[in-house]
C-alpha cells in the first residue's frame, strides 16, 4: 500500500502566515504530511513555479433564494458551486432565508433540498433572520446552532429589515450559544427618505441609487451595530463594507478592543460611482448595495485589507440576469434607481481579482490574500482548521495557482449561469490551474472534472471568540 494517494511536489505552499517550499501529501481526502520531499504516492503532481494555496472560502454567496425585486437568482447550487470551483473556491457559505410564520427548520429543509446532491463543493448555511421572535431566539436558534448553523444575518435595510430590538435579541442568543451575527449596516429610513425625494423630483436614473445611500448612511448603521455589539459584548461581522466612513467606525471599534470583524468585496475594490454615468441600462450591471463610492475609496479599502482591519473578502454573489425582463430589466422599459434588483455575480473571479489587483500589484502580500479569502472566513464561521488552510489534518482543499497566467475576464471565460459579468475586460494575472476538494481533482486546466453533486454540507462549530487581527482577546 502506498503512503499517499496524492503528492503535490515542488510547489510553494502558502498559508495565512507562512510561505514555504515543500511537498504536500494527501491521504483519504485530508492533508496528511508536509515535508521537504515526499515519495511513495499513487499519484504525483508537479507544482514547480506554482503556489499551492488552500481552496478559497467564500462566506457570502446567494444561490437559489426567493425573488428579490421580483427577480430570481439564475445560479442553482450546481452551477454556482461549479463556477466557484473553477475560480479556486472549494467552500461556500450561502444564505437560507427564514420565512415568517414557519419554523426555521422547515425553511432550512428547503435549502437542503436545493443544495444536497447538487453542490459540487462543500457548503454551509447562514440563516437570514426576518422574524427573530422570543420563541425563535430562545428555542429554534439554539437547536440549530447545535446542528452546525452557527451564523445569523440581520438586515438593517430592505423591506424585511430588523429593528434594533430584534437585532439585540439576535446578538444575545449568539453570545449565549456561540454564533456569529452578520449585519448589513445601512439605515433604511434614510434610504427611504432620500429615495422618495429623488423619485418626487423625477431624478430616477441609476445615479440616484448611490445618492440615496451615501457613505454616511452606511457609517450610521455600522456605528449603531458596533454600539449594540458593545452593549451585548458579542463579536459581530459587518458584511460588504463599501466605504471608508464605515471603515473608520470599524477601526474605532477595534481600537477600543471590541470584537468587530469587517468584510469587503471585490466590487468595492474595482468600481467607483462613475459606473452610474454609463448610458442606458449599462449601469445596472454595477448596481449593488451598498453602492460603490468615490475615486479615493478603493485605495482606502486596500489599506484596510493590508493593515488587517478587514478580515474577510467575499463575493456577495447574486446572479441576476442582465438582459432580460425576468432579470435586472424586470422593473420597466427604462432603468429606474428603485426598480433594478441590486446584486451582481462574482463567485468565480473573486480570488483572481484579489490576487491580481492585490498581490500581483503589490498592494497586499500573498499571506494576507490567503488569510482574507480562505483562512479568516473559516475561522470566523467555525470551519477552521478543517477548511481554510494547508495543515496536517485539514481537508485537502487545494488550489494550484499559476501566478503568471494572464487572462482577460470575459463572460465567455466564466461558468456562472448568468448573462454578464461586471468584470468584463478586466485583465488579470494569476489563476488556479488545478483545484482539489477533499483530495479529489475537480478542476483541471479550465475543465470541471469532479462528480456532480459531490459537495457535502458542513456542520460548523460554535464560534470561538477570536480577536480581530492585532487586537487583544477579551473574555466572552
Ligand atoms: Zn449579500
Amino acid at each position: 500500500m502506498t503512503q499517499f494517494d496524492l503528492v503535490i511536489q515542488n510547489g510553494t505552499v502558502v498559508t495565512a502566515t507562512d510561505t514555504i517550499r515543500c511537498d504536500v501529501g494527501v491521504k483519504d481526502g485530508r492533508i496528511s504530511s508536509l515535508a521537504e520531499r515526499l515519495t511513495d504516492a499513487h499519484e504525483f503532481v508537479d507544482a514547480d513555479g506554482m503556489f499551492v494555496l488552500p481552496g478559497g472560502v467564500d462566506a457570502h454567496v446567494h444561490l437559489d433564494e426567493p425573488p428579490f425585486y421580483g427577480v430570481l437568482l439564475n445560479d442553482s447550487y450546481e452551477t454556482g458551486t461549479r463556477a466557484a470551483a473553477h475560480g479556486g473556491t472549494t467552500t461556500i457559505i450561502s444564505f437560507a432565508q427564514q420565512q415568517k410564520g414557519r419554523p426555521l427548520r422547515e425553511s432550512l429543509d428547503d435549502y437542503h433540498a436545493k443544495a444536497d446532491g447538487n453542490a459540487v463543493v462543500d457548503y454551509g448555511f447562514h440563516i437570514i433572520l426576518t422574524d427573530p421572535s422570543e420563541q425563535v431566539a430562545n428555542e429554534e436558534i439554539p437547536a440549530l446552532i447545535k446542528d452546525g448553523y452557527t451564523s445569523y444575518k440581520c438586515f438593517m435595510t430592505y423591506d424585511g429589515y430588523l429593528d434594533d430590538g430584534q437585532i439585540l435579541r439576535t446578538m444575545e442568543v449568539a453570545k449565549r450559544e456561540g454564533a456569529m451575527v452578520m449585519i448589513h449596516a445601512e439605515n433604511e429610513h434614510c434610504i427611504r427618505h432620500m429615495a422618495k425625494r429623488f423619485d418626487d423630483a423625477g431624478e430616477t436614473s441609476l445615479g440616484s441609487f448611490s445618492k440615496m445611500a451615501p457613505m454616511c448612511v452606511e457609517r450610521e448603521g455600522t456605528h449603531r451595530a458596533i454600539s449594540m455589539s458593545e452593549l451585548i459584548d458579542v463579536p459581530i461581522l459587518i458584511v460588504h463594507v463599501s466605504g471608508r466612513e464605515a471603515m473608520d467606525q470599524i477601526r474605532w471599534g477595534q481600537d477600543r478592543g471590541l470584537k468587530i470583524y469587517g468584510e469587503t468585496c471585490p466590487q468595492y475594490l474595482m468600481f467607483t460611482d462613475e459606473v452610474y454615468d454609463k448610458e442606458g441600462w449599462e449601469g445596472a450591471k454595477f448596481l449593488f448595495a451598498p453602492p460603490p463610492r468615490d475615486a479615493e475609496n478603493p485605495d482606502a479599502l486596500w489599506r484596510g485589507i493590508a493593515t488587517g482591519m478587514f478580515q474577510v473578502i467575499s463575493s456577495d454573489h447574486n446572479a441576476f440576469q442582465f438582459d432580460s425582463t425576468s432579470g435586472k430589466k424586470a422593473g420597466g422599459s427604462e432603468p429606474h434607481f428603485r426598480q433594478v434588483a441590486p446584486g451582481i455575480p462574482g463567485i468565480e473571479a473573486r480570488l483572481a481579482l484579489v490576487f491580481s489587483e492585490g498581490v500581483s500589484r503589490g498592494r497586499i502580500d500573498i499571506n494576507t490574500f490567503v488569510a482574507t479569502t480562505a483562512t479568516n472566513p473559516a475561522k470566523i464561521y467555525g470551519l477552521y482548521p478543517r477548511k481554510g488552510t494547508i495543515a496536517v489534518g485539514a481537508d485537502a482543499d487545494i488550489a494550484i495557482w499559476d501566478p503568471e497566467k494572464r487572462q482577460t475576464i470575459t463572460h465567455d471565460l466564466l461558468h456562472e449561469e448568468v448573462d454578464f459579468t461586471p468584470y468584463e475586460g478586466v485583465e488579470i494575472k494569476g489563476w488556479p490551474i488545478k483545484v482539489y476538494s477533499r483530495g479529489e481533482l475537480i478542476v483541471s486546466d479550465g475543465e470541471f472534472v469532479g462528480e456532480s453533486g459531490r459537495g457535502e454540507f458542513l456542520r460548523r462549530n460554535r464560534i470561538n471568540v477570536q480577536p480581530a487581527q492585532g487586537q487583544p482577546v477579551r473574555g466572552n
